[in-house]
């Protein structure tokens, strides 16, 4: 099998997450005679290179062009399949994201091939491999193999470390692109993003969420905010905090939101509803505030404070400031 990886790029920088997807083809790799090849898509990303090429893959293959400056889904996914075709890819993977949902299900289609997201598992010893992913807000695991000679996945980036660098440096490959027969029908016009210099959720080292009992906006960035930024850590917010308009849904956490694990998480107000703890439940230390001692949160949290977070919070704000 050969695997093709797609290295996610955001800003110019490599996204932590693309380690995880490194991490799932070596250890398909381990299990027999598999490669792999990352490949880099943007307008200037040879710089990135180094960032990648010491992890055992065959190739680093650039494609490289002002057309693909801006994530276009329809234009990645182009890329993706003809370089898939052109190296004989068996299986395309990427960490799973809201940049590999809008590209990768393009490119499976442009390539005829199945394909399966959040994959948490693999066991690649047999012809044909066999993948564990999540399923019901990760309450149940599937066991699946994938029909087809090609096959696109996403994997979870907590089910998959990012490997060790070795000595060896993968080549860097140019890949030529037809510009002209891009797909042109989605256009970029521009980016807002909220929040800005706060860390991603998504690849930060402390995620500090608030729910329900912080009231409004200024309370929400007076309390989860300022206990974010003491500790250096990204924001996010339960979905009740989303519908009600105090925060952005970019920021929220859960089924149908981001799904983080982060060293630290530390849930302010939130109940711990199964929809919220699918999107947190891989941290790996868990501590919670609620002033309810039966909140369900406490059960996934390693550390529990049952207290009001208007009390609480500033002084442990405070504490940490002195
Ligand atoms: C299909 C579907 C998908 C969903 N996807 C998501 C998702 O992605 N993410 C998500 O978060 N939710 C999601 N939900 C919603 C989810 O079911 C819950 O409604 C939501 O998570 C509740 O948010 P909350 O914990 O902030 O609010 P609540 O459940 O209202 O909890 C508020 C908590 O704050 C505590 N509290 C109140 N005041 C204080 C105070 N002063 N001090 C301390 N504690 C206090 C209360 O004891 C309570 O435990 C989804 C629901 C559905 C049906």
């Amino acid at each position: 099998m050969n695997l093709l990886i797609v290295a996610e790029i955001s800003r110019g920088q490599l996204k932590l997450a693309t380690g995880a997807a490194i991490g799932f083809a070596r250890q398909v790799c381990a299990a027999g005679a598999h490669t792999f090849d990352v490949l880099l898509l943007g307008s200037d990303v040879g710089g990135l290179v180094p960032s990648v090429a010491s992890y055992g893959a065959s190739a680093v293959l650039i494609a490289a062009a002002p057309a693909l400056a801006e994530p276009l889904a329809d234009r990645y996914a182009d890329v993706i399949a003809q370089v898939a075709r052109e190296r004989n890819t068996s299986v395309v993977v990427a960490a799973a994201s809201t940049f590999s949902k809008d590209v990768l299900p393009r490119a499976a289609a442009l390539l005829d091939a199945g394909m399966l997201s959040d994959v948490i598992g693999v066991d690649a010893s047999a012809e044909e491999p066999v993948f564990r992913r999540v399923m019901h807000a990760g309450n149940v695991v599937a066991t699946v193999r994938l029909a087809g000679a090609v096959k696109v996945l996403t994997v979870r980036s907590s089910a998959f470390p990012t490997p060790e660098k070795s000595s060896a440096t993968s080549p860097a490959v140019p890949v030529t692109i037809d510009v002209a027969a891009l797909p042109s029908g989605i256009e970029f016009i521009s980016r807002e993003e909220k929040g800005a210099g706060r860390p991603d959720p998504t690849e930060a080292r402390i995620v500090v969420s608030g729910g329900r009992a912080l009231k409004n906006a200024e309370d929400f960035e007076r309390l989860v905010g300022g206990l974010a930024d003491t500790l250096g850590a990204a924001v996010g917010s339960s979905r009740a905090l989303v519908d009600a308009g105090i925060t952005s849904n970019a920021l929220q956490i859960g089924q149908t939101g981001k799904v983080v694990a982060p060293e630290l998480y530390l849930a302010v107000g939130i109940s711990g509803a199964i929809q919220h703890v699918a999107g947190m439940k891989d941290a790996k230390v868990i501590a919670a505030i609620n002033k309810d001692p039966d909140a369900p949160i406490f059960a996934v949290a390693d550390y529990g404070l049952v207290a009001d977070v208007y009390e609480a919070v500033p002084q442990i704000i405070s504490r940490l400031k002195h």
